[in-house]
């Protein structure tokens, strides 16, 4: 068979395959285009041929022949069956060494099962994570590429070329690991931006109902913080939205938004794969289960009316000085709830021999995708500094500033439970935080009933072996 001129080829021509088509056309590549319905492949050539080099492509027949050898094709679908639908169409037209690029929300176990079976035919399969949605495709996402070494030889300049660009001017793509190291991160990915958002929320909260601030007022606050340590994207885009105000009835734009959060499901393939490795993930669990509750309308209504505290808003002088707290409280939850994302990352590296490096990771984020922000490139330090750490929280630095923020940390926490007002990821990463550094844990106790009505054996603190005693019988 003849070889092409495309260096690489798209199939899937929706709002993200299109625009990494264009991304990839417009750093210079030739770029074989395929969508299964052909009106799609028409349209952006049609569109945005003046953009770069598309050789359009009717069939995957006549998509296979324009690429050149060994060929990258990038699968760019809708998450799940499609994309097996995808590979089955292909796979039979490839050829040993090709690479298949699934750059869809694939969960990592798929990933792991189809990167197996093309390994059978010696067709390499990388499972992509990419970030930062329709407008990062375009301008630069964040790609999160698994897969074997080779493939990633033959498609790193690539990805370098069109991946979104960290502030020191590294490109935002790295080789993750085999199978499914790529998608597995990119799921934890999104774990992490679901209890960011929910932190923010809260701090939010605590602004209004506490403080008493009203939007524009908190827009305020969020816009210095994003001059701090907390500077990152989802800050800065939340100062935005309530300084917005709603062009239809004058109103704050956040009080015309109806208060039931929704879910594609990435932050529960997050919490459902911690709780299988064994992981305690609470800040992402705790995030996950506030937008379930908040969408459970029936829930809600039934216990409106259940009693809370009536506390008046604080004055000026103690609402500036709790603000400063929120602050800090915010900011060493998100230490935490990081800590725990990155515990999932090493924990499922040394279950599935990934060998990732975790400092990468957070390299790889610092641009294109949503959680973007200068803190990631302390995480990177510290692991550069320390590839064994063991959690973020033992980091010097981290451990210092967390340490430095408890006292605010747990005023906030008292005052929000004294107001009535829930904060389950700033309390659950606090609850963590205590846990973590506790000397002694009353999991003693748990272990001891569990010995008491089950048999289940303990272990001594003065001696090796395991015991049980006989409960009630030797008395
Ligand atoms: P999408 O709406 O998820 O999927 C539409 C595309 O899938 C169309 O090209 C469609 O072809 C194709 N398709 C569906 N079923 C097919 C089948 N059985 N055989 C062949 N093609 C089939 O598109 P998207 O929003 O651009 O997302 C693409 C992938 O990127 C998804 O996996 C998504 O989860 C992931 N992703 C999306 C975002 C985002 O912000 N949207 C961000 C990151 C990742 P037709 O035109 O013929 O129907």
């Amino acid at each position: 068979t003849m070889s092409g001129t495309a260096q690489i080829g798209v199939t899937g021509l929706a709002v993200m395959g299109r625009n990494l088509a264009r991304n990839l056309a417009r750093h210079g590549y030739t770029v074989a285009v395929h969508n299964r319905t052909g009106a799609r492949t028409e349209e952006l050539v049609e569109e945005f041929g003046r953009e770069g080099d598309f050789v359009p492509a009717g069939t995957p027949r006549e998509f296979v022949a324009a690429l050149e050898r060994p060929r990258r094709v990038i699968v760019m679908v809708r998450a799940g069956e499609a994309t097996d639908a995808v590979i089955g169409e292909f796979a039979p037209l490839l050829e040993p060494g090709d690479i298949v690029v699934d750059g869809g929300n694939a969960h990592f176990a798929d990933t792991r099962r189809r990167e197996e079976a093309l390994r059978e035919r010696g067709v390499h399969f990388v499972g992509a994570g990419v970030s930062g949605g329709e407008e990062g495709a375009l301008h630069g996402p964040s790609i999160m590429p698994g897969g074997s070494d080779e493939a990633y030889a033959a498609l790193g300049p690539l990805l370098e070329d069109i991946a979104a660009k960290a502030p020191d001017g590294a490109p935002c793509t790295a080789h993750i690991g085999p199978d499914g190291a790529g998608h597995f991160v990119k799921m934890v990915h999104n774990g992490i931006e679901y209890a960011d958002m929910q932190l923010i929320a809260e701090a939010y909260d605590l602004l209004r109902t506490v403080a008493g601030y009203g939007p524009a007022r908190v827009a305020e606050v969020f816009r210095a913080w994003n001059t701090g340590p907390l500077d990152s994207y989802l800050v800065e885009i939340t100062a935005e939205v309530l300084a917005h105000t709603d062009a239809s009835t004058g109103r704050p734009f956040v009080d015309v938004v109806a208060d039931a959060a929704e879910q594609k499901g990435t932050g529960r393939w997050t919490v459902q794969t911690a709780l299988d490795l064994g992981v305690p993930v609470s800040g992402i669990a705790e995030a996950v289960f506030a937008r379930s509750l908040s969408g459970h309308t029936g829930l809600r209504r039934a216990a409106a009316g259940l009693p809370g505290p009536h506390r008046p808003p604080f004055g000026e002088r103690d609402a500036a000085r709790f603000a400063e707290r929120v602050e800090q409280a915010l900011y060493a939850s998100k230490i935490t709830s990081y800590a725990q994302g990155w515990n999932m990352m090493r924990a499922a590296s040394a279950e599935y021999g990934w060998g990732i490096d975790l400092g990468a990771v957070a390299a790889v984020w610092r641009g294109g995708c949503i959680i973007r922000a200068a803190f990631l490139d302390r995480v990177r330090a510290a692991y550069a500094a320390d590839p064994e750490l063991p959690t973020l929280l033992a980091d010097a630095e981290f451990a210092e500033e967390t340490g430095r923020a408890q006292e605010a940390w747990r005023e906030v926490v008292a005052t929000a439970v004294r107001h009535g007002v829930p904060v389950p990821g700033l309390s659950a990463a606090l609850a963590s935080y205590d846990a973590l550094r506790a000397e002694r844990l009353p999991a003693a106790l748990v272990q001891a009933q569990r010995d008491y009505f089950g048999a289940h054996t303990y272990r001594r603190t003065d001696r090796p072996g395991s015991y049980h005693t006989l409960w009630g019988r030797d008395r």
